[in-house]
């Protein structure tokens, strides 16, 4: 369906839990506990009704989806809703190794995976946990499970991982995966990360070898990344750029917070519960079908948003 601005509204972002193994430096809230969480029923009532108002693809997230034993189960059932064309996943890869055949069998076809730095050391310093290997390791199984496309996402912080651009560009030159930067968004309500932020433009101008790609997507795959391409390389880098670049305009996105409550957008608070309805079709629909007309016509990012929470709760 389209929203009040004419927006067709097709993607829904589904945070599964809250809970996620790492403590990333820029990622605000942590949470141990599963209390709350929706059950993989709940959440395949939750996804249906989406479908019946025009979502076509969903992509699982968190917190960190991983973290859910039966994420396996979840994604099986939200593949075969009707309506539903696209399944795809944001992890960190923690547990991608142990999980990478079951979700490939569930459906999924594509993974993205963050990571930050390729070295041990500092992998440690912004996520608090030992396990770069892991995340590698979860990266080659995705590969060798034929999860189709698989994307790597990094968030540069200046003074901490600025030099390692290179080293996460270089993962796209000999295997089919695209390297794509994100901008640090604000994460404190001081403004003090300001001089933290990478933006795209600065890394391009870093790589000058890196050439724009003809934009090319069908309507689903519309994305908010720009690609570019280097010559010799399998895979494409992209940037998503929400610091320096506005997007609200085209986005086609609505996200479900582990909870229960519907986001219509990143950049604004206003939230709608819909946990009362989950089991009554009409009233679930109906609710979901108001959240969307009400998405706002935009945000902006600035530092010390005071609206923004980490996107670990509101799933990133
Ligand atoms: N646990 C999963 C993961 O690590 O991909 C999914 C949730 S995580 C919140 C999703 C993405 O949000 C990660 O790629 C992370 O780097 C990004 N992210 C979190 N906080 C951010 C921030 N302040 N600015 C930019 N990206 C951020």
């Amino acid at each position: 369906m389209t929203d009040s601005y004419g927006r067709k509204i097709e993607y829904l972002r589904l945070s599964v839990t809250k809970r996620c193994p790492l403590h990333c430096i820029y990622c605000k809230d942590e949470t141990e506990t599963n209390e709350n969480e929706l059950s993989a029923s709940q959440l395949e009532k939750i996804v249906r009704a989406f479908a019946v108002c025009g979502i076509t693809k969903v992509r699982l997230t968190g917190g960190e989806p991983l973290m859910r034993s039966d994420i396996p189960d979840i994604a099986e059932r939200i593949s075969k809703t009707d309506g539903i064309k696209k399944l795809v996943l944001t992890t960190n890869g923690v547990r991608l190794k142990e999980y990478a055949k079951g979700l490939q069998k569930s459906g999924v076809s594509a993974v993205n995976i963050s990571l930050d730095t390729l070295d041990k050391e500092k992998y440690k310093a912004l996520t608090g946990c030992d396990c770069l290997q892991n995340v590698l390791d979860g990266i080659e199984e995705a590969e060798r499970c034929g999860i189709s496309h698989i994307r790597i996402n990094s968030v540069l912080i200046r003074g901490q991982n600025d030099a390692d651009a290179e080293n996460l560009i270089h993962l796209a030159k000999d295997r089919k995966i695209d390297v794509r930067f994100i901008e640090l968004m604000p994460f404190s309500d001081t403004g003090e990360n300001e001089r933290l932020i990478i933006k795209g433009e600065e890394i391009l101008r870093r790589f000058p070898y890196l050439k724009p790609l003809e934009s090319q997507k069908s309507n689903i795959e519309k994305s908010v990344a720009k690609y570019y391409a280097a010559d010799g390389f399998q895979g494409r880098i992209g940037f998503i750029n929400p610091i320096s670049e506005q997007f609200c305009s085209d986005c086609n996105r609505i996200r479900v917070l582990s909870d229960g409550k519907i986001r219509p957008c990143l950049g604004s608070d206003t939230e709608f519960d819909i946990r009362d309805w989950i089991d009554n079709e009409e009233k679930l629909t109906e609710a979901v079908r108001n959240a969307i007309a009400s998405k706002p016509k935009g945000h902006s990012f600035s530092c010390g948003y005071a609206g923004f929470h980490g996107l670990d709760k509101i799933g990133g």
